[in-house]
């Protein structure tokens, strides 16, 4: 079974239709690429999953439980993180207390993260510690929102485009932080930035205008000149 199955998912806003009989799925261990352009619908597919945009039809399933139209606090509660794209850190709060919170939030249920192994594993974030959340700079807020988000336990973290705005050198360490989670967590990821979503992922799911055109290996998705171009234009 895999760890998250869509079956023809719909989602809407208003009377806008975006999602167009969308399936794919995750196996438990992956790390899955959602590629596309700007509007394609990969928020749109990680807030449907997460419960922010239910889905009008169509199934979202976690660990084989129908999860579509569940309150988001739900379905966050099974073990499913969300990294949204805006990176919203507690600004007037400091490293610590960002992460602190979120012990608090989870009390009474175990977690693999403790606030320790997070600095073990992000120790720019140790570093920083005491530093006020608006003191950080893109790529510290997008450690911290990732950082936060772990320490929930989850077992699928959704990533909405983690390097969008950072300079290369800040990519490079976000792409090295990703890979050392994958032994702990499944990760779905969606970005545009193909290069970096190569080095990263098992396979890659493009999306354009909400559907799903293509899936292969990212060696498939390097050589393949002419899917890069129609849905990428690179
Ligand atoms: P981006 O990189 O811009 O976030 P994306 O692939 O994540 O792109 P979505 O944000 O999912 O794309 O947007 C998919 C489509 O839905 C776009 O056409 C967008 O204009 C539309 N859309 C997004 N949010 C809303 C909203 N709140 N109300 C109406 N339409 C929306």
């Amino acid at each position: 079974m895999s760890i998250l199955e869509l079956e023809n998912v719909h989602s809407y806003y208003g009377k806008s239709h975006i999602l167009f009989d969308l399936s794919l799925y995750v196996e438990k261990g992956e790390v899955v690429g959602l590629i596309g352009r700007n509007g394609a619908g990969k928020t749109t597919t990680l807030k449907s999953i997460i419960g922010i945009v239910p889905p009008r039809s169509g199934k979202v399933k976690f660990n084989g439980e129908n999860i579509a139209r569940q309150p988001s606090f739900k379905i966050a509660r099974k073990g499913l993180g969300y990294v949204p794209e805006d990176r919203r850190v507690f600004s007037d709060l400091t490293v610590y207390e960002n992460l602190e919170i979120m012990t608090t939030l989870n009390k009474g249920r175990s977690s693999k993260w403790t606030i320790e192994r997070i600095f073990d594993t992000f120790p720019r974030l140790g570093d920083l510690r005491g530093m006020s959340g608006m003191g950080l700079s893109g790529g510290e807020q997008q450690m911290l929102t990732i950082a936060r988000s772990l320490m929930a336990n989850p077992e699928l973290l959704l990533l909405d485009e983690p390097t969008e705005g950072l300079a290369p050198m800040i990519i490079q360490e976000i792409q090295k932080l990703i890979r050392s989670l994958r032994q702990d967590v499944t990760i779905l990821l969606a970005e545009q930035n193909l290069t970096f979503v190569l080095e990263l992922i098992d396979r890659g799911l493009i999306i354009d205008q909400g559907r799903i055109v293509y899936s292969g290996t990212p060696e498939e998705l390097r050589n393949n000149a002419e899917i890069k171009e129609k849905y990428l234009g690179i």
